[in-house]
This record gives C-alpha cells, structure tokens and sequence, in this order.
C-alpha cells in the first residue's frame, strides 16, 4: 500500500515527491500502522519494486494490500497522477466511511464521487457485485479499470474473455466496451465493439491511448471508433463452426445429436443463423447455438407465409433457458436491457434482412431460411447472404444509424 498511519493518527502518503535519505529517515524514527487493521507496517524502500509499505510477514490482514502486485502499485499511483494532471480533485486509497470501503482512488466531480477499482487479479464475482453495490448504495460511482495484464487477445481482433474479465464489460449507446489501463506502457486500452463468437471469445478492437491523451470523459464514453471487424467475425463463426464439430465436449455432443435428430447439420445451416445482435452479450451461449436452438423449436416447422407471436418465440427461448441449454451472462455493469433484448433485435434483424416480416401483433415467413444439402453449398449462401445483408447487420450497432459513404462494413 502506498498510504499509512502515523503514531498520532495522521496519514503518511508514499505518492509525495520523497526521495530514498528522506524516506529512510522516517523509518528510523516513525512507527506506521496499517489503516485497516492497526498492525504495524514495514516501509520497503527496494529498487525493483515501487516504494510501498508492507505488513509483517506474520499478520493477519483482512484487506487485499498483500497481494497487490507493482503493476497494481504503479497502476493506481499513474491513474492517481493523471486524475490530478487533469486538475481533478482525488485521493489514493481512500477510505468511504459511508460504505466502508477503500478505493484505489476516489475523484470528485460536480458534487459526485467516484471510486476507481483498478483490478489486476481475478476477482469473485460475488465480491465484485458486493464492491459496486457498495458504492451505488451511497451514491458513490464505481469506475472498473482492468489491468492491462488481465486483457487475454487471441488474434488481432479476438479476444478471450472468461467469467472474470466479462465483469468489467460496459455499454455506450449500441456498442460494448471494457476500460483498461496498463502501467507497463502508461496506456489506457478501449476494448470496444465486442461482439461474442463463442462462450469465452469475442470480436473487437484494442486501442491503446497514452493516459497524457486520454480525457477524463473517456473514463465514461470511450472514444469511438467505427467497427471495421466484419470480415473478421465471418471468420471467426466459420473456424467456431468447425471447431466445435471436431472437437465437441458432452455438452456440444448433445446440442449436435439434436441437430441430426432434425435432420440438420451444424455445417449446413442456414446463414441466418449466428448472427451478431447488440445484446448478444447478455447470453453465454454462442449466438449460432442460441439462434439455431430457435430455429429448431419454430422456423423450422414453419413454411412461407406461417405465422407465429413473438411470445411463441420467447416461450421457446425461455423453455431452453429452463434448461440451461441457453445460458445467460453475468454482465454487473451493463445495466440497458437483459437477454429477451437479443431475441427481441434478432427477429427485427431477420425482417430488416427480408426473412420474417411482422405486423404489430405477428410475424410471418417471408423467405424460407435456406439449410444446404452441403458444406459447399452451404459456403456459398452464406457469402450471398452477407454481401447482401452486412449493412443491415452493422447497422444495428452504429450509435448513429446513417451511414456515411464509403465506410467500410
Ligand atoms: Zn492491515
């Protein structure tokens, strides 16, 4: 930790512009507690790591500052700097009597504050709700920062994302985006435009922005960018197809049987399905599974000019969240909408597509969804499929819905 207590109760804070006789002064002479527990603390003055205090190898300290790592020391002390080189009024670990936590840093802005959790080890969900519970509760703002050394990137626009790092997911208008920081490069990352491929992978695109030119209003509205991964992502649901049909797990291997029960192969299906919808985060379950699932319980039996209600397709959604063959994702920061919003902008995405067309109290088959007889064929549909329909299907994540020309899709 960077921030003790004195004998008569005062802070002693590492961030001032100390150098090594001064600090080695006061340890000579001062005694420094722990703020949490009381316990007396040691100042470890070393040269590879950042100037920090540390408990005695002994105590017992319920607080987290011992397993906090010089990324994690470096990073709160530079997001601390940068808050101030931005004028803005804060404090390092600071303690909120009021909710009876301590933040890496608070700030203060127009008459609000906020707690920045800069978080550089997996974290319990449980503990992360109770965090930003904590805050909200008493009007605090919490601000999730994820140690650069958390963001997992698999391929230029591929990302891993596994319970821990989904946590720190956020929307801004169509698009989600995580805020990063990395105190290695002094960078703060936007991960932005994710859209999930499978349960752990996701699209999207990694800037890094030195923290000298990143703005405070970027902590809340990262800047855009236009997403330009469409190519990508074609590429990336072709490779989870195949991948998930040499090497399914007993999970998978069930979900296939299903398909060939239906006389339908996950190779062969038709090319609407899979598709990237806004909410899709807000389900685990791999956006073709999820899709095909629906397919399977109602398109399927449906010929052109059928119609259903859209509580026939949510009941059919539902009945397969019963049981857990579509699972939602844990997504604490992203409060616009849940998963009923995926299914909702899927069916507008296929009448924009010309498949369905709806009036306010149904929908009908406009086009039958075209299954191949094979993998070639199959290929083929789906390249017509989305040189007709990308623009349809970016389109539900621009924040502005004209396009402008000569944007690529
Ligand atoms: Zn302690």
């Amino acid at each position: 930790m960077l921030v003790a207590k004195r004998k008569n109760g005062d802070n002693f804070s590492l961030i001032h512009h100390w150098n090594r006789h001064e600090l080695e002064e006061y340890r000579r002479k001062e005694v420094f507690f722990c703020p949490d527990c009381g316990q007396a603390l040691v100042l470890k003055l070393g040269r590879k790591r950042i100037w920090h205090f540390s408990h005695q190898k002994e105590a017992t300290c319920s607080y987290q500052y011992e397993r906090e790592s010089d990324y994690h020391l470096q990073g709160k002390l530079q997001l601390y700097q940068w808050l101030q080189d931005n004028q803005v009024e804060a404090d390092i670990e600071h303690y909120l009597p009021n909710c009876n936590q301590r933040a890496d840093v608070v700030f203060y802005r127009e008459n609000k504050i906020f707690a920045v959790e800069f978080q550089c080890s997996p974290l319990d969900p449980t503990m992360f709700l109770k965090r930003t519970n904590g805050y909200l509760q008493h009007g605090i703002t919490p601000i999730w920062i994820l140690g650069g050394n958390q963001v997992k990137r698999l391929g230029e626009n591929l990302f891993s994302l596994n319970q821990f790092q989904s946590l720190f997911l956020q929307q801004h208008e169509k698009q989600w985006y995580l805020l990063s920081y990395c105190s290695q490069s002094r960078c703060f990352l936007f991960l932005q435009h994710l859209i999930p491929i499978s349960t752990n992978k996701m699209i999207g695109t990694l800037t890094p922005i030195p923290r000298n030119e990143v703005k405070l209003v970027h902590l809340f509205h990262p800047p855009t960018r236009n997403f330009r991964s469409f190519s990508q992502w074609i590429h990336q649901l072709q490779k989870f197809k195949s991948n998930y049909y040499i090497y399914p797990n007993p999970q998978q291997r069930i979900i296939l049987n299903e398909f060939y029960v239906n006389r339908s192969h996950l190779l062969t299906l038709p090319p609407e399905l899979g598709l990237p919808v806004p909410s899709g985060i807000f389900i685990e379950t791999p956006p073709l599974i999820w899709q095909s699932f629906l397919y399977l319980d109602l398109f399927h039996h449906l010929l052109v000019g059928d119609t259903f209600t859209y509580s026939q397709a949510l009941q059919s959604f539902m009945t397969r969240i019963h049981h857990k063959q579509i699972v939602s994702r844990d997504v604490p920061l992203g409060r616009h909408g849940d998963y009923t919003n995926a299914l909702k902008e899927y069916l507008q995405l296929l009448v924009d597509c010309s498949i369905l067309d709806n009036n306010s109290e149904k929908f009908w088959i406009k086009c039958s969804f075209s299954a191949s007889d094979t993998i070639d064929q199959q290929r083929e549909k789906e390249q017509k499929f989305y040189q007709m329909h990308s623009k349809n299907i970016m389109k539900q994540f621009l924040s502005h819905p004209i396009m402008k020309q000569g944007e690529d899709v």
